[in-house]
């Protein structure tokens, strides 16, 4: 059995725990055995797992929650199903949980892995290393694994239908910490999760010029990123710093607009599965990493893509 802990935050469904079903029911298919997953709290539409690929949906009432109670109450239905692999999307709060899953159920534990286990001599699964440079692949040895998926690492797939939501016999227990309040940034889909991502570097030449990217954005419906030393200047908030001291992101579409393409952004952004660039100098080391160039200004280029865009979806 395969149990996918399924992130909800405010009882919405996580993009990448979708992602972690269907990673998960095809492991389960792999491995000749089935899949599970969990909700914890109200969540909404939960059954709709069953689309993904999870022949049950388990819950757990209880809203009061933190990564403590959270990762105990998966290891405890882990064991309680009999899951040999337990799969939870490579989030803040899967972070934090993996080790204590994996600490609970004496299993060895990868983080981050990008590909389905390859299972022909044990269970190898390969993650991306040294800033997305490198593969790592790990032979995981202990009857029991745990596994945390990167976002946007596999497409979701429809493998299944809707099924009906068993509430499972487990108690959560009482939280360690409580949380007072929560500022949640303002924005579009966070940038981990975003399939469409524009984004902005020091030739954009000030925040007040913002609007020429921002109007592609909108246009495309993508979320937005910018350069390290545009968040330093405060031209766009941290959050949007990509790279290799900021978030690393893997999106089907990159668009880089005024970005040289220096390693350390490359690193952040480099499994982006399309990237189109465009820069005014051709000898910017971004089109070496680049699907599509274009060489030219960009408060030129991009009204006239955001125009085409516009039209193309009209
Ligand atoms: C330890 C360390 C960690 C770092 N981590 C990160 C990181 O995580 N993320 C990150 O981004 N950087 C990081 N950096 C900084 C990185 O080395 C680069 O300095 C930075 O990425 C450059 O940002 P930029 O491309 O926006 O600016 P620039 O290097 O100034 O490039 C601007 C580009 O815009 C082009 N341009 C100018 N005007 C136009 C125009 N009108 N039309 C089209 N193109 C135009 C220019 O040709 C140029 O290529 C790090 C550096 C260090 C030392």
């Amino acid at each position: 059995m395969i149990l996918i802990y399924a992130e909800s935050p405010d009882g919405q469904l996580k993009k990448v725990a979708l992602e972690a079903v269907t990673y998960g029911a095809k492991l389960a298919s792999a491995m000749g055995t089935t899949c599970a997953a969990l909700t914890i709290g109200t969540v909404a539409d939960a059954g709709s797992l069953g689309k993904y690929g999870a022949g049950k949906v388990y819950n757990i009432a209880g809203e009061d929650v933190d990564n403590q109670n959270i990762a105990k109450a998966v290891a405890d239905v882990a064991e309680k199903i009999g899951a040999e692999v337990v799969v939870m999307p490579f989030t803040s709060t899967g972070k934090s949980i993996q080790g204590r899953v994996a600490a609970i159920l004496n299993a060895g534990v990868v983080s981050g892995v990008s590909a389905l286990p390859d299972l022909s001599n044990g269970f190898v699964v390969r993650k991306p290393v040294f800033s997305g440079k490198a593969f790592a692949d790990t032979k995981i040895t202990s009857e029991k694994k745990v596994l945390s998926l990167m976002g946007n690492a596999i497409p979701l797939e429809e493998l299944g239908a809707a099924v009906d939501v068993e509430t499972i016999d487990i108690d959560l227990a009482p939280c360690k910490v409580k949380r007072l309040s929560v500022e949640k940034q303002a924005g579009g889909i966070p940038l981990p999760e975003a399939e469409l991502v524009v984004s902005g570097g020091r030739g954009l030449k000030g925040p007040e010029n913002w609007n020429v990217l921002l109007e592609l954005a909108e246009a495309l419906g993508a979320s937005t990123a910018c350069s390290r030393p545009v968040a330093d200047m405060d031209w766009r908030p941290h959050h949007e710093h990509v790279g290799q001291t900021g978030i690393a992101i893997r999106p089907n579409l990159y668009i880089a607009m005024g970005i040289s393409g220096a390693i350390q952004h490359l690193a952040g952004v480099n499994n982006s599965k399309t990237i189109v660039v465009i820069n005014k100098d051709p000898e910017a080391p971004f089109f070496k990493a680049a699907d599509y160039g274009v060489v030219g200004d960009l408060f030129e280029v991009v009204p006239k893509l955001t125009e085409a865009v516009k039209r193309l979806k009209a």
